[in-house]
C-alpha cells in the first residue's frame, strides 16, 4: 500500500488498543500521524482474554456496544488448592468480555476518523535517531524504505523491537500465558473463575464466560522452567470443578507473553514506548489495556505537542513520563509486590489466605471496595484491624512483606 506521505508528525509503530490509542490522540491534538502494523488484519492473531473493566472501555472512549461485548460479569469464584471456593460478588456489571478483534477494529476505525492514516502488512524494522527527526525504516511486502518523523511512539507490544533499538531495554519479567476457547459448563456467566496456588505456579488460571456453553479457560504461570501449556493440561485433567465441565476440545488457543514491572524510562530523544512494549500492565492481573490507554492519550498528546513545537528532544519528551508515572505509578508499584508476595506463598499459606476471606464483614469489605484496576483501595481497607483480625496471620506477613 501506497503511503499519502513521506513525512509525518509521529509515526505509531503497532496497531494494537494502544497504539491505536496513542495514534488518535497525537492526531486530536493536530499532529499528522501513520500508523504501521505488520500483520494485515488488525486485531488477528488475538493474544488476550478479552474481559475488560467498565473503566478500561471508558478510559478508551468507547460505549460497551453490542459489536463486541458478548458477555458481563459481576464478579468471581476463587478456588484454592485446598478449601471452599471464595465467591465475590461485586454486585453489578464490573467488567465485559469483548471479542478483542472487533474491539481492536472499532479503535483503529476511532483513530482513522480522527485523521491517522494507518498501514498494514508494514513492518518496523528500525530506526534512526537524532534530536529534530527520526526515521522509522519499514518493509512493505519484501521492500525496504524510510519514513521521516518528528517523534516515534513504539506501541509494538511484549517483544519490542523499537525499545530495544532506542536503548531502553526490555521489560524484565514476562510471564507464560495460553488459554483455549471452548464448550464449558459455565456454574454462572456472571462469573468468571480463578484458580490459584500450584495449580498455576506464580500466578492464576481462569475461566471467563463467552456464554452458558462456551468458556475461555486460560493459565498463565511465573515459573522459569515449566511450560504454560502442560500446566494448562495438567489443571484441566486434575482439577475435579474443571474435568466435570471440560470434554476436550478447543475453537480457539491464544499463547502470550505477559510483561510486568514498568520500562525504567519510557522515552528518549524522538521516542516514546507505551502498552506491553513499556510494561505498563497489572501485575496483579496481568490486564494492559486500562494501564496502557491511560499511558497511550497521554504519549499521543505530549508527542504531538513536542512536534508541533519542534522539539522532540528527550527533556521535552520525559512529560510524558512524569504524567503517566504520576496517574498509575504507584499502583503498579504496589501490582509487583502484591504479585511477588502472592507468588511466594505455599499453598498451604494461600488456602489460609482465600478461606478466611470467606467470611461476611470480609466479603461485603470486598464487595464495596474490589476493584480490579486498583487493588491498593481494598488491601487498604482489609488492613483495617476490625477486618483484619481473621486475616491476621497472613496480613502480618503481608504488610511486612509489602508495605
Ligand atoms: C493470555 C493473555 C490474556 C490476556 N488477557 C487480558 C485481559 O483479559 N484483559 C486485559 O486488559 N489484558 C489482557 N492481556 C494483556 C493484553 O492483551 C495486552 O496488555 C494488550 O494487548 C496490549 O496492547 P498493545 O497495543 O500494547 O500491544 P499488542 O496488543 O500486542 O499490539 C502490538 C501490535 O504491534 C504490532 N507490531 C509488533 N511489532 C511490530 C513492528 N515491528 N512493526 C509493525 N507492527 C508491529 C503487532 O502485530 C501488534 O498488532 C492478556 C494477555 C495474554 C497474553
Amino acid at each position: 500500500m501506497n503511503l499519502n506521505k513521506k513525512e509525518y508528525d509521529v509515526v505509531v509503530v503497532g496497531a494494537g488498543p494502544i497504539g491505536s490509542t496513542a495514534a488518535r490522540y497525537a492526531a486530536k491534538n493536530g499532529a499528522s500521524v501513520l500508523m504501521v502494523e505488520d500483520h494485515g488484519s488488525i486485531g488477528s492473531p488475538v493474544g488476550c482474554t478479552g474481559l475488560l473493566s467498565t473503566r478500561a472501555l471508558s478510559e478508551c472512549d468507547v460505549e460497551p456496544s453490542e459489536t463486541f461485548v458478548l458477555n458481563k460479569v459481576r464478579g468471581a469464584f476463587v478456588h484454592p488448592m485446598n478449601g471452599e471456593e471464595l465467591p465475590i460478588d461485586g454486585k453489578e456489571t464490573k467488567a465485559y468480555v469483548v471479542s478483542r478483534k472487533i474491539f481492536d477494529r472499532t479503535l483503529a476505525n476511532m483513530a482513522a476518523k480522527e485523521g491517522v492514516e494507518i498501514s498494514l502488512k508494514t513492518r518496523a524494522t528500525g530506526i534512526e535517531k537524532n534530536i529534530r527527526e527520526q526515521y522509522v525504516q519499514i518493509t512493505q511486502e519484501g521492500v525496504e524504505r524510510k519514513i521521516r518523523t518528528k517523534v516515534i511512539i513504539a506501541a509494538d507490544g511484549v517483544r519490542s523491537n523499537i525499545a530495544k533499538i532506542a536503548g531502553l531495554g526490555q521489560v524484565d519479567k514476562v510471564l507464560s500465558g495460553i488459554q483455549i476457547e471452548g464448550a464449558y459448563q459455565s456454574h454462572d456467566t456472571d462469573f468468571v473463575e480463578l484458580f490459584v496456588g500450584s495449580q498455576a505456579p506464580g500466578f492464576f488460571a481462569w475461566t471467563v464466560p463467552v456464554s452458558e456453553e462456551i468458556s475461555r479457560i486460560g493459565i498463565a504461570i511465573d515459573a522459569g522452567q515449566k511450560s504454560a501449556q502442560e500446566c494448562l493440561e495438567n489443571l484441566l485433567k486434575t482439577n475435579k470443578h474443571l474435568s466435570s465441565r471440560y470434554n476436550g476440545g478447543n475453537l480457539d488457543i491464544v499463547m502470550g507473553g505477559i510483561p510486568i514491572g514498568p520500562l525504567d524510562n519510557t522515552y528518549s530523544d524522538g521516542v516514546l514506548i507505551v502498552g506491553d512494549a513499556a510494561g505498563q500492565v497489572k501485575p496483579t492481573s496481568g490486564g494492559g489495556i486500562y494501564t496502557g490507554a491511560i499511558c497511550a492519550k497521554i504519549a499521543g498528546e505530549v508527542a504531538a505537542m513536542a512536534a508541533l513545537e519542534n522539539d522532540t528532544t528527550a527533556m521535552r519528551l520525559s512529560e510524558y513520563d512524569r504524567r503517566w508515572r504520576a496517574e498509575i505509578g504507584k499502583e503498579l508499584a504496589l501490582g509487583m509486590r502484591i504479585h511477588k508476595f502472592i507468588g511466594g506463598l505455599k499453598d498451604e499459606e494461600m488456602d489460609e489466605l482465600i478461606n478466611s476471606m470467606n467470611e461476611p464483614q470480609i466479603l461485603d469489605t470486598i464487595t464495596i471496595y474490589g476493584d480490579m484496576d486498583h487493588p491498593s483501595i481494598l488491601i487498604k481497607k482489609l488492613l483495617n484491624p476490625a477486618n483484619s483480625r481473621s486475616l491476621f496471620r497472613i496480613f502480618r506477613a503481608f504488610a511486612k512483606s509489602v508495605l
